[in-house]
C-alpha cells in the first residue's frame, strides 16, 4: 500500500536525506539543530503530550511569539496525530477564552510575553487541563516545556497518523467577525508544501528567515513546512524587528524571507538608514494585500531584486494564486494566475460556480485546489455556504471581489461584505481609501457605508490623522481619482481604528457603530 506522507513524514524524510542539515537556528535561546537534532526533539515532545494524557484527535492550543519552540510542537501534535491549534500572541484574555472554548483545547503552551493574558483568562480555560510553560519560573499550575522535552522518549511516537487525519485548527484573522476555525488535514497541507517548494524554487542551499508570526498560516504552511519538507534551514526571531533581521540576513546568509508589504516597508526604510548586507537574499515573498509600486521599487533598490506574491487565506492553504517576479513589473496591481493545481473563477456573489462571469466584470473570487480545508470546526452552516460542489470539483467562495483580465490574471479588489451600493452603483471602499491615503496628514483611513433612505447606503469615511473634514472634503472633490458618487458624504476623524490581533482594521465593528 502506498500512503499519501503526513506532515510528520514530511520531516523524517528531511531527516533520512540529510539529518546533518542545519534545521532551526534560533539565537534568542542560542538552539542550533541540525534534521537529526530537531527531530529528536521533536519526538520527545510528542511522547511527553502522551504521557501527560493528550491523545490523537486532541487540540493543543499555543498562545506563543515565534520560536524554535512553535516549531517543536507543531511537528509533535503532527507526529502524534494531536490537533495543532496555534493563537495570535496578541488575543485579549476574552478572545483567547472564546478560541479555547470553540476549539475545545486540551493543552495550551505559553510563555512569559502571554502569561498576562492566560492569567486573566484562567479562570474561563475550562476545557484546558494542562498548561505548559516555556520561559524560566513556571507558574505553579503549569508543567515546564524543557523539563517535559528532556524526560521524554527521543524514539518516534507509535501512534498512526493517516492522510485523511486532522493536522490543525488554524484560526482565521477575525477581520470580518469571531475569528473561524479552519480544520486542515495532513493531505492537503504535504500538497501546499510542493507547490510553495515549486513557486519559490526552494533548495536544501536556502535558509529562511521567520520574523513574520509563526501561528499565521503565512509564515508557518507557506514558509517553515515547505523548508523543513525541503531539508533548507529555518532561522527564527522571536518577533518582527526591522534592523534585528537585516543583521540576521547577514550574519545568517538568509536567502528567501516572508513578510506583508507593510513590513517590506518597514525593512526598506530600516536598509535606507543602516548598512546591512542583503547580498544573500534571493526571493522576497509577501502576501495579505498587493505591494504599492513605491514600496515594491524601494525594496528592489535596498533589499533584493526578485519577489514572489501569494494570493489566499487560511481556508487555502494560504496560497491559491501566485505572481512571479517577472510579473511584478508587467502586472503591476495584479495578485497573479492560479498555483499548480489551482483554478480560479469569478461570479455574481454567491451565484453558482458554472456561471463565470466575462473577462474584466468585478464579482466574487472562486478558488478551487488540493489544499483546501476540510471544514470550519463547529460551524455546518458557513461551511455549507462556503464550499460548494460544482459536480466536477469543489469551490471555495473566497468573499473577496475581483476580476480576471484578457490575459487570465487576477485583480483583487475588495471585500464583498465590504462594497457599497449606493444609489445603485457599486462602490470599493479600497478605491476611496488609496484616495485618502494620499493625503499627507491622513495616516489611517476605513470607508464604510452608512444606511441612507434616499439611496440605500451613503459612503462615509473614518479618519485617524492631523486634519479635519473640510480639508479631506475639499481634497477628495480636486482629486480626478474620485467620481462625485463615490465621495465620502461624513468624515468622522477619529483617534484609532477598530483591529483585529493582526492589524486588519475590522469595518463591521464600524458599521455596527452607527
Ligand atoms: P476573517 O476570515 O476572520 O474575517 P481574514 O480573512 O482577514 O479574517 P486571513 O485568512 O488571514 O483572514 O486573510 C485572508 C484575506 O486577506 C483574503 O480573503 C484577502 O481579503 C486578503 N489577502 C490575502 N492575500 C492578499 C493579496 N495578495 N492581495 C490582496 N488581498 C489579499
Ligand atoms: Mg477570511
Amino acid at each position: 500500500m502506498c500512503m499519501h506522507p503526513t506532515i510528520g513524514d514530511t520531516l523524517e524524510q528531511t531527516v533520512r536525506r540529510q539529518p546533518e542539515s542545519a534545521a532551526i537556528v534560533y539565537p534568542r535561546k542560542d538552539h542550533r539543530w541540525t534534521y537529526a537534532e530537531f527531530d529528536e526533539r521533536v519526538n520527545r515532545l510528542a511522547n511527553a503530550l502522551a504521557d501527560l494524557g493528550v491523545e490523537k484527535g486532541d487540540r493543543v492550543a499555543t498562545l506563543l511569539f515565534n520560536g524554535s519552540e512553535m516549531a517543536l510542537a507543531v511537528y509533535a501534535c503532527a507526529k502524534l496525530g494531536a490537533v495543532f491549534t496555534p493563537l495570535n500572541f496578541r488575543l485579549s484574555s476574552e478572545e483567547l477564552t472564546y478560541i479555547v472554548t470553540d476549539a475545545d483545547a486540551q493543552a495550551l503552551l505559553f510563555e512569559n510575553a502571554t502569561k498576562d493574558t492566560v492569567e486573566q483568562a484562567h479562570d474561563d480555560l475550562e476545557p484546558i487541563e494542562h498548561y505548559l510553560y516555556i520561559d524560566d519560573d513556571v507558574p505553579d499550575y503549569a508543567a515546564d516545556f524543557y523539563g517535559l522535552l528532556e524526560a521524554g522518549d527521543p524514539a518516534a511516537p507509535e501512534t498512526v497518523v493517516e492522510e485523511d487525519d486532522v493536522y490543525a485548527f488554524i484560526y482565521t484573522s477575525g477581520t470580518t467577525g469571531r475569528p473561524k476555525g479552519v480544520v486542515h488535514e495532513h493531505r492537503s497541507m504535504v500538497e501546499h508544501n510542493l507547490l510553495c517548494i515549486a513557486e519559490a524554487n526552494l533548495t536544501d542551499d536556502d535558509i529562511g528567515l521567520s520574523m513574520l508570526p509563526m501561528y499565521h498560516c503565512a509564515e508557518l504552511h507557506a514558509n517553515l513546512f515547505p523548508r523543513v519538507h525541503r531539508g533548507a534551514t529555518n532561522v527564527i526571531h522571536h518577533e518582527f524587528d526591522p534592523p534585528a533581521a537585516l543583521e540576521a540576513i547577514e550574519t545568517h546568509e538568509v536567502s528567501v524571507v516572508f513578510a506583508a508589504p507593510t513590513a517590506w516597508n518597514g525593512l526598506a526604510q530600516a536598509a535606507a538608514e543602516m548598512d546591512a548586507d542583503t547580498s544573500s537574499l534571493r526571493l522576497g515573498m509577501y502576501g495579505a494585500s498587493p505591494m504599492p509600486a513605491e514600496i515594491l521599487e524601494r525594496c528592489m533598490d535596498e533589499l533584493c531584486e526578485d519577489y514572489l506574491q501569494a494570493y489566499g487565506m487560511t481556508e487555502i492553504g494560504p496560497c491559491g494564486v501566485f505572481q512571479t517576479p517577472e510579473e511584478q513589473l508587467t502586472k503591476q496591481g495584479s495578485a497573479g494566475r492560479p498555483a499548480l493545481n489551482h483554478d480560479v473563477r469569478i461570479v455574481e456573489p454567491d451565484g453558482l460556480p458554472e456561471a463565470e462571469l466575462e473577462r474584466g466584470e468585478v464579482g466574487e473570487i472562486l478558488l478551487t485546489g488540493p489544499c483546501t480545508m476540510a471544514e470550519y470546526w463547529n460551524r455546518p452552516e458557513e461551511t455549507a455556504a462556503s464550499l460548494r460542489d460544482d459536480g466536477e470539483r469543489t469551490w471555495y467562495y473566497t468573499g473577496d471581489l475581483g476580476y480576471l483580465d484578457a490575459d487570465r490574471y487576477l485583480y483583487v479588489v475588495d471585500r464583498k461584505d465590504d462594497m457599497i451600493i449606493s444609489g445603485g452603483e457599486n462602490i470599493y471602499p479600497t478605491e476611496v481609501e488609496d484616495v485618502l491615503f494620499s493625503h499627507p496628514a491622513v495616516t489611517e483611513a476605513a470607508v464604510v457605508g452608512e444606511d441612507d433612505d434616499e439611496w440605500g447606503e451613503r459612503v462615509v469615511a473614518y479618519v485617524v490623522g492631523d486634519t479635519d473634514a473640510d480639508e479631506l472634503e475639499r481634497y477628495a472633490r480636486d482629486s480626478d481619482a474620485l467620481a462625485n458618487f463615490k465621495r465620502p458624504r461624513e468624515y468622522y476623524l477619529v483617534d484609532e481604528l477598530p483591529k483585529n490581533p493582526s492589524g486588519k482594521v475590522q469595518k463591521f465593528k464600524l458599521r455596527t457603530d452607527d
